[in-house]
């Protein structure tokens, strides 16, 4: 039987079909769901030598899963990184990636515009183990290396940020990470693994929520954290003692999310070229902020570190928070939610929501208007999409 995993010169579309997949006795096409906690050892001898590693087969599922595993090795084959660990979700991935990297004396710089829960563990919670943080405007280089600390060991950004959807210069910041000694950490959430490549652009670890595009189809929450050796054994040890590892279920829905994944990604950010001109074009909005458009004032950096728009789209309307709410409550295609990276397409206004916790001073110095909307465009067809959000934008002419 050919071994399919590590077969470095697949295309993507191949990787993500068959990357790390592994077989059983019985020869199954689809990958198995090994749905155990533990596993058996067929004498006292074995079972010692799993323990000490002379054996590295299974042990315990919140060290190792087969299905967990099938998931991780396709990942670090599709990402380009020596190896992958999966995690219960996204912020589970976070927190582990900083954790692994971060100790009690040491800083972080990070950009500012980060996702809710992000901001919350650079802000609140590392400064609560002895790591201070200083956060910079992720598009002002200058702001990055003026940041640094003689005791700084990790940078962290998003890019595209989130809901503002401006870039960060990837390669940039990673040599002026490099020069302070210190780890690049992206979370790369918005781009997906498709769009961006992190670690050829000098990034040192990836995050992901694969409860977005990976999973796609609102399914479950799940997430992953790809390095090279010496990051994934520190990952381990931390994921292996405190917890937050995947389920072998959730595995397995993601190793079939990944199998669709390019196709998926490819028509999404196809209707959102389509949806993103059509709201430009509405006089009911102020602007529109989408890195494929000629407009965005990053459009070059995109081109350059970007190999696709992505599926999001971020945008204005005239007016405030009342008009931002009349053009939600007259969708009655795209649903008020806030997920992203669904089939389905889905709106949220953040500064209600996922940026309520923000002051309005620090969501207007993210760029964050109350009339901002955001919207996550999904697998149906552009021209309903275009009719709903042009009929929603039409109440307020
Ligand atoms: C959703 C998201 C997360 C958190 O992921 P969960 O799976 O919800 O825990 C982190 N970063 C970004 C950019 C996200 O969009």
């Amino acid at each position: 039987m050919v071994d399919t995993r590590a077969v470095a010169d697949w295309h993507p579309a191949t990787k993500l079909v068959h990357g790390g997949a592994e077989r059983s006795q019985f020869g199954e096409l689809s990958e198995a769901l090994y749905l155990t906690q533990s596993y058996v050892y067929p004498n006292a001898e074995a079972a010692e030598a799993r323990f000490t590693g002379a054996d590295p087969g299974y042990v315990y599922s919140r060290y190792a899963n087969p299905t967990v595993r099938m998931f991780e090795e396709r990942m670090a084959l599709l990402e380009g990184a020596d190896d992958a660990r999966a995690t219960a979700s996204g912020m589970a991935a976070v927190t582990v990636a900083l954790m692994a990297l971060l100790r009690a004396g040491d800083h972080i710089v990070s950009a500012r515009a980060l996702f809710g829960g992000c901001l919350y563990i650079v802000e609140d919670f590392l400064p609560r183990f002895g790591v201070t943080s200083t956060l910079v405007d992720g598009r002002n280089l200058d702001e990055w290396r003026a940041a640094v600390r003689p005791n700084t060991k990790a940078f962290f950004l998003e890019s595209p940020t989130n809901p503002t959807l401006e870039l960060v210069d990837i390669a940039a910041v990673a040599t002026i990470a490099h020069e302070a000694g210190a780890k690049l950490v992206v979370d790369n959430v918005f781009a997906t693994p498709l769009q961006q490549h992190p670690i050829q652009l000098g990034a040192d670890v990836v995050a992901y929520s694969a409860t977005k595009h990976i999973d796609g189809q609102g399914r479950c929450l799940g997430g992953v954290v790809l390095g090279d050796a010496a990051f994934i054994q520190a990952a381990h040890a931390i994921l292996k003692n405190t917890g937050p590892s995947m389920s072998p279920f959730n595995a397995w829905v993601l190793l079939k999310g990944l199998e669709t994944l390019p196709l998926r990604v490819e028509r999404q950010t196809q209707n959102a070229a389509i949806l993103a001109d059509a709201i430009g074009a509405h006089p009911a909005v102020t602007r529109v902020l989408y890195p494929g458009r000629k407009d965005h004032p990053q459009f070059d950096l995109a081109q350059r570190q970007m190999s696709g728009a992505s599926t999001m789209i971020a945008f204005e309307v005239k007016g405030g928070r009342a008009e931002a709410f009349r053009v939600e409550n007259a969708l009655r295609l795209i649903s008020i939610s806030n997920n992203l990276g669904d089939a389905k397409s889905i709106i949220t206004h953040p500064p209600t929501t996922t940026h309520q916790r923000l002051t309005p001073e620090a969501r207007a110095r993210l760029g964050i208007g109350e009339g901002m909307l955001r919207l996550s465009v999904g697998l149906e067809d552009a021209r309903d999409l275009v009719a709903d959000m042009t009929r929603a934008l039409d109440t307020l002419l």
